[in-house]
């Protein structure tokens, strides 16, 4: 089965690239691709909650627009809320698409909410498999908890103890071997869910011992753990000159460091205009526009996104009493 990932129109910052690079990290009879951002032309104003109908037509539009296989299941990555706030759900009438809901995790940071919404991405194909549509769903799935991947879940926290589990009850087995789904199928999403699983265990067990993950930078991005810190080139290149500066800078002193800020900026500038690389190094310098403030806030309001708020001081770029800016985080690899 093809699944294809797709961020959704109202989803901002793409969390379809982080799902598919963990789950393309397993090989199996599964095959997940990254699908275009959904474009909508003349989008209706998101004024709230967007009905389960809704989505259903907009990936149908999708699959004509984008020429995708009718045999392709294709799941949206949803940042809008939907009716009834489910965390997921395959259409209901029956075509090979759904939708898994990665906002409103509300007591998890984006780092955490990672793995439940891995697990949903595996658990919305294998039910459309299983049930089809929204006859075969009825009486099927687990009302009380079992720890089964078919547990109807009310609540988000429930969700993370049948993730936890990563099982499959011998009831649904069978009934899974009956819509004529193959051993290899279920090698490859046992598999996953173990991952899903270890990682998430790693996960709790770090953030329990409260030790930051290591801080790294590896083909020009930086990533805290194994989690991409999304920012621009200019933030990066602001967030490697405070870490490699043990000078304590103020933003008005910056313009003492306008070379070391054009190296830096150098690593991550991927136009061909050494004067326009240039310019804007010295505009970050000069701090003119506010440049390097607001990068500077941006880049910390990036790291509280990804890392409990416990450990996030570790990654930021801290200003003292005096305004001095430094960050206690040391680079491991460069
Ligand atoms: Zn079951």
């Amino acid at each position: 089965m093809k699944i294809l990932i797709v961020d959704s129109f109202y989803t901002k910052e793409s969390f379809a690239e982080e799902v598919f690079s963990f789950l393309s990290e397993t090989d199996g009879i599964w095959e997940f691709e990254l699908g275009e951002r959904e474009d909508i032309e003349e989008p209706p104003p998101d004024t709230g909650v967007h009905s389960w109908s809704s989505i259903f037509e907009r990936l149908a539009n999708y699959r004509q627009a984008n020429k995708i296989p009718e045999e392709t299941f294709i799941l949206f990555l949803t940042r809008e809320a939907n009716w009834q706030n489910w965390f997921g759900m395959f259409d209901i009438d029956g075509r090979p698409q759904g939708f898994v809901q990665t906002s409103f995790w509300n007591e998890l940071v984006s780092s955490e909410s990672l793995y439940p919404i891995l697990y949903e991405v595996i658990a919305i194909p294998l039910h459309w498999r299983m049930f089809k549509d929204a006859e075969g769903l009825e009486g099927n799935v687990h009302m009380n908890p079992i720890g089964c991947i078919n547990d109807f879940c009310q609540d988000k926290k429930d969700i993370i103890l049948k993730l936890q589990t990563g099982n499959i009850c011998s009831t649904c087995y069978q009934k899974m071997m009956d819509v004529g789904m193959t051993e290899q199928e279920f090698d490859h999403i046992d598999e996953l869910l173990d991952r899903i699983r270890q990682q998430f265990r790693i996960f709790n067990i770090n953030r329990n011992k409260r030790r930051p993950a290591p801080l790294s930078l590896r083909n020009s991005q930086f990533y805290i753990g194994e989690n991409k810190l999304k920012l621009s080139p200019i933030q990066r290149a602001l967030y490697l000159f405070f870490l490699q500066t043990d000078h304590r800078p103020r933003t008005d002193e910056l313009r003492d460091y306008e070379k070391e800020i054009r190296e830096s900026y150098g690593r991550f500038y991927s136009g061909g205009d050494l004067a326009e690389m240039n310019d804007i190094a010295g505009r970050i310098a000069r701090n003119e526009d506010n440049l390097a403030t607001q990068s500077v806030s941006r880049i910390n309001s990036a790291i509280s996104r990804l890392v409990i708020s416990e450990l996030a001081e570790h990654y930021k770029i801290v200003t003292d009493n005096e305004g001095r800016k430094s960050i206690t985080a040391i680079l491991e690899n460069q």
